[in-house]
């Protein structure tokens, strides 16, 4: 069990004992469902990467043991159901820290939107309390405790781009996809992500999203296969249960974005722009339908 020895002393000296952590947006560029396993998990295969659209986490430790939680979000649980509380708890149970943490979260990603808004709290959460309590958790165990919160915490532990299986929490790094603009667009709506896999019939799935083609236009830089080769399976549910989420589909492509798609469960839509002229027509156009739209840069 690594030491945390000399927290109190640093504490009694006054050093400041404050971290902050990033906590980007993920999107998939494809989304498989291969089949439900016995354990009642899918077994998926989805390409994700990472915007720049990010919440921002404070971390600042407290001399007793408690875990305190704010957000400028009235939207979200600021009790043990946040995944940064579970992160702090699970970091502090695990490593013995006698110490509490105080945990401010500055969201800017929209809740329930299939970004992993949450997930990437929780990732932000254990990377900056490793840090905060010089705990020297190798990147490998943190996604190993990342896992146990949730099947999108591991590949926020790191970010970058990466191919996840199993229920996503078998991850192999790959290179960035070509840089490019993501307009992303929330329709006022929220999307329960157990609801729309428990509504899935993985067995007679229509149409799989091409994994290997994703992967060659990101080996292949090309951009424009790319936006051709995005795929999600989970848009067949999701697409009939909220039809404003295909309409927005409608919608971005009509003003010129080159390559469309529903981000995890949904209902976020992102739209691939190569050229930043492009950007204010569809930004101004999306404006007219939802309140959070985002332009915003690959996080390559
Ligand atoms: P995913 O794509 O991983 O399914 P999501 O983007 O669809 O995630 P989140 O924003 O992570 O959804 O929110 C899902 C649920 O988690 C919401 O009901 C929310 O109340 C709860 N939640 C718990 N902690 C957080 C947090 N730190 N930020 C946002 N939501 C949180």
């Amino acid at each position: 069990m690594p030491s945390i020895n000399g927290m109190t002393d640093r504490c009694k000296e006054g050093v400041d004992m404050k971290v902050f952590e990033k906590a980007p947006a993920k999107i998939n560029l494809s989304l498989d469902v291969l089949h439900k396993r016995e354990d009642g998990y899918h077994e998926v295969e989805m390409v994700m990467t990472m915007v720049d659209l990010a919440d921002r986490i404070e971390m600042q430790e407290l001399p007793r043991d408690t875990i305190i939680i704010s957000s400028q979000a009235g939207y979200i649980p600021l009790d043990e159901k946040n995944l940064a509380f579970q992160a702090a708890r699970l970091i502090k149970d695990r490593y013995d820290v006698k110490q509490g943490v105080y945990i401010h979260l500055d969201k800017k990603i929209p809740v329930a939107a299939g970004l992993a808004g949450g997930s990437s709290d929780a990732a932000a959460t254990l990377r900056g309390l490793n840090r905060l309590w010089r705990l020297g958790i190798g990147t490998d165990e943190l996604q190993k405790l990342g896992a146990e919160l949730g099947s999108d915490v591991p590949f926020c532990v790191t970010g970058g781009t990466a191919i996840a299986r199993g229920r996503g929490e078998k991850l192999e790094p790959i290179e960035s996809p070509p840089q490019c603009w993501v307009i992303l667009a929330k329709p006022p709506i929220n999307v329960s992500t157990s609801e729309i896999y428990g509504k899935l019939n993985a067995a007679g799935i229509r149409k799989h999203p091409s994994t290997e083609g994703v992967l060659r236009a990101i080996r292949e830089k090309r951009f424009d296969l790319l936006c051709g080769e995005l795929g999600n399976v989970l848009e067949e549910v999701t697409l009939d249960l909220y039809p404003e989420v295909r309409q927005l589909k409608e919608v971005m492509i009509k003003l010129g974005a080159e390559g469309v798609l529903m981000s995890g469960s949904g209902p976020t839509v992102f739209g691939l722009v190569s050229k930043e002229t492009k950007i204010p027509r569809i930004y101004n156009g999306l404006r007219g339908f939802c309140k959070d739209v985002f332009a915003v840069r690959l996080l390559t």
